[in-house]
């Protein structure tokens, strides 16, 4: 069984979305084997964005991160951090193709309500980070 680190993000938690998501989640076969409510601060919101230092996204991007409490969660199930990719969609929520996560509730390409890990590598730094 893979693992893979989701964040439901700031926009999401405040409009009341975390029970939708989780549910998409739960209907597709994944299982949530951690969840936690955090209001990340800026290292740790950092630390799991490090890759993106220097863009020019950074910056507003720690800035909704941090903003109000999110959902970090591990979800398990075979192939999950593909599976889990696909169901959210598109980084962008108007790229994003019907009934994943993202089109369904994103606000934006900054505020697009749901993070996951792309690869067994992020997976394993990415729950490090948050659990
Ligand atoms: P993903 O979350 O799909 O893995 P990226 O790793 O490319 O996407 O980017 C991380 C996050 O940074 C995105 O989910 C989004 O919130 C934000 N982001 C990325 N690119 C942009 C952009 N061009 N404009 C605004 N926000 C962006
Ligand atoms: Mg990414």
């Amino acid at each position: 069984m893979e693992k893979t680190l989701v964040l439901i993000k700031p926009d999401a938690v405040e409009r009341n979305l975390i029970g939708k998501i989780i549910a998409l989640y739960e209907a597709n076969s994944l299982k949530v084997t951690k969840l936690r409510m955090v209001h990340a601060d800026v290292e740790t919101a950092t630390e799991h964005y490090k890759e993106h230092e220097g863009r020019d996204y950074f910056e507003p991007l720690i800035t909704y991160i941090t903003r109000s409490p999110l959902v970090a969660m591990v979800l398990e199930g075979e192939n999950a951090i593909q599976k889990v990719r696909e169901l959210n969609g598109k980084t962008n929520p108007a790229d994003a193709e019907t009934g994943t996560v993202r089109k369904l509730y994103g606000v934006s390409y900054r505020e697009n309500t749901v993070h996951a890990s792309d690869s067994q590598e992020s997976a394993e730094k990415e729950i490090n980070i948050w659990f």
